[in-house]
């Protein structure tokens, strides 16, 4: 029987033809080259936590949870070879095991390797780079089910090509990173008058390994992440505080606030000050993985653009008009991240010291004209849209923001020619198969 799709937020759903479920390359290249054998397409798909159509087929998806081995791990140079469909909360604690972290995370780590770097998933720190500038080579296979390894040295244009993706190349059975030594995170999360933050804000990223702002709407207020790198033992907060800053208050209590905020729309600015007013100093001091990574069960769907990095607070300050001008039922913060430029053709940090500045809506909630207005701003700064979150862009409006977006295109028109690995959404946003095929 046919299987029905659905990613995390519960917005995107399909009906493959068939999803295969290999257990090695071997079983990958396979189901591939039996996909094409068939006159079917292809999409590998990860943990579903993209909000875009990213994953949607109608041909066959391919589900590599079945590959998720450490395949091998030189704790010397910290490079590590693994299968792509490794979850990252396994992989950060098999790596934990080794003595060795990824150098940086997102704020959530229950995506699979290989979805995360697709989208150019990123954490925050004005010197670390989104994950997919550690990767060091990968293993790609092709739509003929050949199997191409790709690292600088041999293919420099299909390394830059494959780091960040989509999936519109082929599938990726393996990568290798670079990974570092373990190390501990000393993160204090304070509300502060966001005005004052504003203001000192440069000194404020670069004084901190890790810096993050949460914009809290309807309010003057802000609330900061703050995060140094440190040897110093762990020391982690007490049950009780974790579970009220870490799950009580983001779960419980802002999924509790959606629900009145959609049934009472207008009394929406006092329920957010009330919820900022239960904030309070947070402090933690861990290895790293475990600080990253946060629990979210409150389902929402998001928006968020890469700008570059001097017009980060006039962006922010921008969308927290919008939300008050317009009235707009926000209970979700506004995040403000921050990261180094890299390389790679499609990354959203492309050549530029990035921010990020992201957007949130309660699923089921009306979110189409709040996040228009935001793109409508971030189109002033040349914004690059996350590759895994909702925005309205296409290829058009995209293409003469990436200066290597013809030498992705070249990389897929010699990989992909037949469009084997394009769907509507990679039609949208990269355009159609190089070959002709929509
Ligand atoms: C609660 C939540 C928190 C988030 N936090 C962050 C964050 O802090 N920072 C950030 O940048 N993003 C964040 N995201 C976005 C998320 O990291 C990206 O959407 C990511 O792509 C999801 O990974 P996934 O494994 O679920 O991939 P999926 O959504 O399943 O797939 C994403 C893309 O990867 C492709 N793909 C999957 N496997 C392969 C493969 N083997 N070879 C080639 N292509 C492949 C798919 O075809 C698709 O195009 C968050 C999302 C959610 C829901």
């Amino acid at each position: 029987m046919a299987e029905k799709w659905r990613n995390w937020a519960r917005q995107q759903t399909c009906t493959p033809a068939r999803v295969e479920r290999p257990a090695n390359e071997e079983q990958l290249s396979d189901a591939v080259a039996r996909a094409v054998r068939d006159g079917l397409r292809v999409r590998p798909v990860g943990s579903g936590h993209s909000f875009t159509a990213a994953c949607l087929t109608d041909g066959v998806m391919v589900d590599q949870t079945g590959m998720q081995r450490v395949l091998d791990v030189d704790t010397a140079s910290g490079l590590v070879t693994v299968e792509a469909g490794i979850k990252l909360h396994r992989l950060t604690a098999e790596l934990h095991g080794h003595g060795l972290a990824l150098e940086n995370q997102g704020d959530i780590d229950t995506q699979s390797l290989a979805g995360a770097l697709a989208t150019a998933t990123h954490g925050t720190g004005e010197r670390f780079r989104n994950l997919s500038a550690n990767v060091i080579g990968c293993r790609l296979v092709t739509a003929t089910g050949e199997v191409l390894t790709i690292d600088e040295a041999s293919a420099p244009d299909a390394w830059r090509a494959a780091r960040v993706s989509l999936g519109a190349l082929g599938v990726i059975s393996h990568y290798t990173l670079r990974c570092v030594p373990a190390f501990r995170i000393h993160r204090i999360d304070e509300v502060r008058p966001a005005a004052a933050v504003l203001a000192d804000l440069d000194r404020l990223v670069a004084a901190h390994d890790h810096f993050e702002l949460l914009a809290l709407p309807h309010t003057d207020k802000v609330l900061t992440y703050s995060s140094q790198r440190t040897d110093r033992p762990a020391a982690p907060p007490g049950r009780l505080t974790a579970w009220w800053n870490d799950d009580a208050l983001p779960n419980a209590g802002l999924g509790a606030a959606c629900r009145l905020g959609r049934l009472l729309p207008g009394a929406v600015p006092g329920i957010a000050r009330a919820v900022a007013g239960v904030l309070g100093r947070y402090e933690q001091l861990d290895d790293s993985h475990r600080v990253y990574a946060h629990r979210r069960r409150v389902r929402f769907t998001e928006m968020e653009y890469a700008i570059p990095r001097a017009h980060a607070a006039e962006a922010l300050e921008r969308v927290r008009a919008l939300i008050v001008d317009r009235r707009l039922p926000v209970l979700f913060p506004i995040e403000l991240r921050f990261t180094a430029p890299d390389d790679a053709f499609l990354s959203t940090a492309h050549g530029r010291d990035t921010a990020y500045v992201a957007v949130h809506q309660v699923a089921g909630a009306e979110y189409e004209a709040f996040f228009r207005g935001v793109e409508a701003i971030m189109d002033e700064y040349e914004g690059r849209p996350h590759w895994g979150k909702r925005h309205f862009q296409t290829a058009a409006t995209l293409a003469p923001r990436y200066p290597g977006w013809q030498d992705f295109q070249a990389v897929r028109a010699r990989l992909d020619p037949e469009g084997t690995f394009t769907n509507d959404y990679v039609a949208r946003v990269l355009g159609p198969a190089p070959a002709g095929r929509s």
